[in-house]
């Protein structure tokens, strides 16, 4: 682990309990030096984790999950230490990361292994093959909200692709990183993953060290700001960013399970999920019926206390966006459930308002908070256009029994994954892709996808006969009169392909 014990006072990082306010613990704030330290380490490291091979790989990284699913009852306590969040949420927050880690760490050999790929007529001499390779050092910069599993999207695909890691947490949140690097140090050992803990400053130096990618997640507009440091190097970032998910709700759709959903997806984890919902488009006919049942559910909530279904916001700052969103939406809208008498401190109760200017902050810009709007539409062609009318594209959600509208407002959804029938369904699954679109971010973590965004292809031609029509220096007149009779036979038909 790069934590520096001899670090000055004023360097360090103390993080509070966002529910009594009492000191969890205090961490070395890592400066350029401390960075670039951690970097060179994980250099050293990446150099042995590469040489394990995708099978040397995939035993340590599932000898690294065991271990971490033999203490989660610890590692939940740590989350929720700095978080806030209840010990359930902590503990499916652990589930959830240990099957990417399963999934990455079983799935990096069939996808990233070299491959012969069709060469094509013309190259019918050519062995054609592609790999994918380590970039070398991967920077993973966090956020708080889940601190476990957001950072792990991309630290277990990473690791899967036979990088190193080098991992700056939120400064809210180091406590699970921190943790995270001594059950690596203790299981696998070697400089493979290794935490730099500190606030802004710590991240902006990562971004403009040595290493060879950055995986940010967070809000983006520090998307932004890492996007600039990283441009010095030239080196690239994938960026998961913030949401203001949408969910879509037909006249034929159930709407129990609707209003189920709805109430998870805007409340849980009190609403401070980049994919949780903050609105909802009802078709006009059932609108009435889905906010009745959102309302009696989102009413039996209970915030912040011990026995909670959710804990108080962790970042105390969100508080005063969410007491603005709330005013802002009151202009043109109506409260059906709380209103800003239910932001007491840092817990807020759920609140629920209906029709809303579409135009407003609280339509427009991430709330991250137990907010939820209710808007009417006329027709799922409506709320497709409506939920596609903000600058995020992060996820959305479709409740409807007919498969084939599911399909169509899927297809017209702007945005990196779509829900039916429920929300947040892609986020346990190990094969699908998880990234936005627009401000929501680029790239992909997960999946397939996921593993490629943390290798770099290498394509391999090896000729193992002599060329149809010798294109060398050596070429004769024979050999170019050939080629100008093959254009038109090759690619000169509009319909079809030789390939
Ligand atoms: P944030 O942008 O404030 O901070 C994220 C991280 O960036 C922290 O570790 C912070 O220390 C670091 N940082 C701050 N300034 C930096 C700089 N100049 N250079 C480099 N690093 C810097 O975000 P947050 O408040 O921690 O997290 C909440 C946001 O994250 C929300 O917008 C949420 O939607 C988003 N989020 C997105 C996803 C996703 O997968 N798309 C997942 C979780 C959270």
């Amino acid at each position: 682990m790069a934590l520096l014990d001899e670090t000055p006072h004023a360097m360090q990082v103390t993080t509070r309990n966002p529910g009594d306010g009492s000191t969890v613990a205090t961490y070395p704030l890592g400066d350029r030096a401390a960075v670039d330290a951690a970097v060179e380490r994980a250099r050293a490291g990446a150099t042995w984790w590469r040489e394990q091979g995708f099978r040397g790989r995939r035993d340590h990284l599932v000898r690294f999950k065991a271990a971490i699913a033999t203490n989660a009852q610890e590692l939940a306590e740590v989350i929720s230490a700095e978080t806030g969040k209840p010990g359930s949420d902590a503990l499916i927050e652990i589930m959830l990361t240990l099957g990417h880690l399963d999934w990455a760490a079983k799935n990096a050999k069939r996808v990233l292994r070299r491959q012969k790929v069709k060469a094509g007529l013309m190259n019918f001499n050519q062995r054609a093959t592609v790999g994918y390779e380590p970039y070398g050092v991967i920077g993973v910069i966090g956020p708080w909200n889940y601190p476990l599993y957001t950072p792990m999207g991309s630290i277990s695909y990473a690791l899967a692709a036979g990088n190193a890691v080098v991992f700056k947490p939120s400064e809210l949140t180091p406590g699970p990183a921190v943790w995270l690097a001594e059950q690596w140090a203790r299981t696998v050992g070697h400089d493979v993953l290794v935490t730099v803990t500190g606030d802004g400053s710590t991240g902006s130096a990562l971004a403009a060290s040595r290493v060879n990618k950055i995986a940010f997640t967070g809000s983006t507009a520090t998307a932004k700001k890492v996007m600039a440091t990283a441009s010095q190097r030239l080196t690239p970032i994938v960026a998961e960013c913030g949401g203001k998910d949408a969910v879509l709700v037909a006249a034929d759709a159930d709407l129990d399970v609707a209003a189920d959903f709805i109430v998870l997806g805007g409340m849980g984890n009190a609403g401070q999920t980049c994919a949780g919902v903050e609105r909802v488009y009802v078709v006009d006919s059932v609108r009435d019926e889905l906010v009745r049942r959102v309302v009696e559910r989102a009413s039996r909530l209970r915030a912040g206390g011990p026995d909670a279904h959710y804990g108080p916001m962790t970042l105390a700052a969100q508080t005063d966006v969410v007491r603005r969103h709330v005013e802002d939406a009151l202009r043109s809208g109506t409260a059906v459930l709380g209103g800003p008498e239910s932001i007491g401190g840092r817990t807020i109760a759920p609140i629920v308002i209906t029709d809303v200017d579409e135009m407003s902050d609280a339509m427009q810009c991430e709330t991250f908070g137990p907010l939820v709007v209710v808007n009417r539409v006329t027709s799922l062609d409506e709320a497709v256009r409506r939920a596609n009318a903000t600058p995020y594209g992060l996820a959305a959600a479709v409740f409807t029994r007919s498969r084939a509208t599911a399909d169509r407002a899927a297809a017209a959804l702007h945005t990196g994954a779509v829900s039916i029938n429920s929300v947040l369904g892609f986020a346990s699954v190990g094969a699908l892709p998880f990234g936005g679109v627009k401000e929501s971010g680029f790239g992909r973590i997960h999946g397939a996808d996921g593993l490629r965004e943390f290798s770099t292809a290498k394509s391999v031609a090896r000729q193992t006969r002599k060329a149809m029509v010798d294109l060398s220096m050596e070429r004769t007149d024979k050999d170019v009169h050939m080629v100008a009779r093959m254009i038109p036979m090759l690619h000169g038909r509009s319909k079809g392909s030789h390939q």
